[in-house]
């Protein structure tokens, strides 16, 4: 192996600097000598620095206020011509399926996780499987969107991800043996997992899925060394917190805004995992639907007392206390929710151009909303899709103001009693924006926004909860707005609202994005295309054909000088799925299972 002459001190001091703390570890304890010198361990450190520090990337988001923004610049306007493929990677097996994940890079290793609950460890210099693991997963499950997984998280000598049978497993990081495997719900009442977890100062923080279901959405934190549970935060109004095994306090107020009973199967699923921003040590985690859809059996579609229909806190983004599980502010962007808008999209924090300290989300229901970061109040909203139909703007204090008559109609007026009047809605209930992730620039102060341009006819009908039967009481068809394109990739400017460019795409956009100090913005579409964009202008610079449509969120980090971009490809997710008229349009789409890893050629 070639050695240049000046790396040998270095080791030297590395040896040196090993041995001073192998000497400071036995004066404490055989326990922690032997911890030190086993494997290489991501700290706390690692976490809070992973966007500045280009050699890993150790969190969703590449950093946990989720900017999805890289400081690397060699792959930039003028070289990314020259971006070829280093290796790609197989995920095999016969079921092929939507891959939506992120990779991890840490010490020598890239760790992905596929479809079908899967986690590989791939050499990240030759693209050579390492090992892999697969959950068993049992009959029944019931993921509603595809048997996709967004990704891994890494603390210490352990990688966590979550199964489609609402698990959260810990692996050795080195061997990939199964350290603990603890339950975060019953899949037989419809939970399932696939975000990212989220790890802050040691605890590993995850939500849950299935919010068609009439579940409950929740936040769990646990102790990342033994699985166990530090507190419980259920996010709708009447249940209770846990904190170290007791109950701590309820959520919101019973009944204030939800009638009756509804509240015990209230919805509002944490599917998406959250963000952490360091500045005011909060936690952000959005929430789903309230349940059922039909929104006029949550006194959504009445004129009532105070707040009642609001149904709190479904379609809301709650800050929370990550020591505790308190929640320490909410915002809801749709009370009365009644379109399937979830409230789940990613919060990123941001520094405006003026120095205040911000929040960015591009909400399911075609809002991008600016909110105070210190407590999550208001500051702005404005359209990112075009011909927003159930609200006609956010009023001053946040809250939408209601084109009542495009609310899908109440099934018991109706003359025959099974189904409400249907309206044509926009966005569809799949959203302006999905779970696809956005970017922010640090270049450019913009954000980078995955969009699709689509609405739905939608109609209410009778429902009753039955527990891991399907709860929403409507009934829908989505359908493109446009013939020529529905995807679009929107360059924001989170001061004013203004759209400074648009990427138009024909199929719907359902991938991440990834922003460059390179002044580059790299996604993939479902036709299997992965780009880079100028961030001023939106012109594409590079295009390359992976063989599948790309759902995942890309990565990018250096070794040895070299600075590389990884995408994994494999169509799937909740358009072919649930799309309706736009589904029948993309059913052409090729399915895969491939991580794609870029350098530049000499
Ligand atoms: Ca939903």
């Amino acid at each position: 192996m070639l050695r240049s002459a000046g790396t040998k001190p270095i080791e030297i001091r590395q040896r040196e600097e090993q041995m001073k703390r192998f000497i400071m570890a036995a004066s404490v304890s055989l326990m922690a000598l032997a911890a030190t010198q086993v494997t290489a361990q991501v700290t706390e450190e690692d976490l809070a620095n992973d966007q500045a520090s280009t050699d890993q990337v150790v969190t969703n988001g590449m950093g946990r206020n989720l900017q999805r923004f890289s400081p690397l610049e060699q792959v930039n306007k003028e070289t990314v011509s020259r971006l070829v493929p280093a290796w790609a990677f197989s995920m095999g097996g016969e079921k092929q399926r939507g891959q939506e994940t992120q990779p991890l890079v840490y010490d020598g290793v890239m760790y992905v996780t596929g479809s079908y609950s899967r986690l590989y460890a791939i050499d990240v210099h030759t693209g050579k499987e390492l090992w892999q693991y697969d959950a068993r997963l049992p009959e029944g499950i019931l993921p509603c969107c595809d048997v996709i997984n967004r990704g891994a998280a890494i603390y210490g000598d352990k990688i966590f991800f979550g199964t489609l049978d609402a698990r959260l497993v810990a692996l050795d990081l080195k061997t990939g043996d199964v350290v603990w495997n603890k339950k975060i719900a019953d899949y037989r009442a419809g939970y399932s997992y696939t975000a990212a977890p989220l790890i802050v100062n040691g605890l590993i923080i995850t939500g849950n899925s299935g919010g068609e279901f009439g579940i409950v959405g929740e936040v769990q934190a646990r102790d990342t060394e033994t699985g166990e549970i530090v507190w419980t935060r259920p996010v709708i109004e009447g249940h209770m917190g846990t904190l170290n095994g007791q109950e701590s306090t309820m959520t919101g107020t019973l009944n204030a805004t939800w009638p009756g009973d509804l509240w015990k199967t209230g919805g509002g699923a944490t599917w998406l995992g959250g963000s952490y921003d360091i500045d005011t040590n909060t936690l952000v985690f959005g929430t789903g639907n309230p349940a059922p859809w039909n929104s006029h059996l949550r006194n959504a579609g009445q004129p009532t007392e105070g707040n009642v229909g609001d149904n709190l806190y479904a379609a809301s983004r709650l800050g929370i206390d990550p020591a505790t599980g308190e929640i320490k502010w909410h915002f809801q962007t749709t009370p009365r929710e009644g379109w399937d808008f979830d409230g789940v999209n990613e919060v990123v924090a941001y520094t405006d151009r003026e120095g205040n300290n911000r929040f960015a989300t591009a909400d399911r229901n075609g809002f991008f909303y600016v909110l105070n970061r210190d407590d999550g109040a208001f500051v702005s909203a404005t359209p990112f899709v075009r011909d927003i139909s159930w609200a006609s703007g956010i009023d001053e204090n946040g809250r939408p103001i209601y084109n009542e008559d495009n609310r899908p109609g109440d099934p018991s007026a109706a003359a025959n009693g099974d189904k409400g009047e249907m309206v044509f809605a926009v966005p569809s209930f799949l959203g302006g924006k999905n779970w696809m992730p956005m970017a922010y620039s640090q270049n450019t102060g913009n954000f980078y926004v995955p969009s699709n341009e689509w609405g739905m006819d939608i109609w209410n009908e009778p429902v009753t909860y039955r527990e891991g039967a399907a709860y929403l009481g409507s009934g829908f068809t989505i359908k493109p707005l446009f013939e020529d394109y529905i995807g679009s990739l929107k360059a924001i400017d989170p001061d004013s609202g203004e759209i400074k460019w648009e990427y138009k795409n024909d199929a719907p956009l359902w991938g991440g994005v990834m922003t460059t100090a390179g002044g580059l913005v790299f996604f993939g579409t479902p036709e299997g295309e992965f780009k880079a964009l100028d961030d001023e202008t939106g012109e594409e610079l590079w295009s390359f054909q992976t063989g599948s449509g790309i759902v995942g969120q890309p990565v990018t980090w250096e070794m040895d000088g070299q600075q590389y971009v990884s995408v994994v490809s494999g169509w799937g997710g909740a358009v072919p799925l649930w799309g309706g008229e736009v589904a029948n349009r993309v059913n052409y789409l090729n399915q895969g299972g491939m991580v794609w890893t870029f350098k530049l050629a000499n």
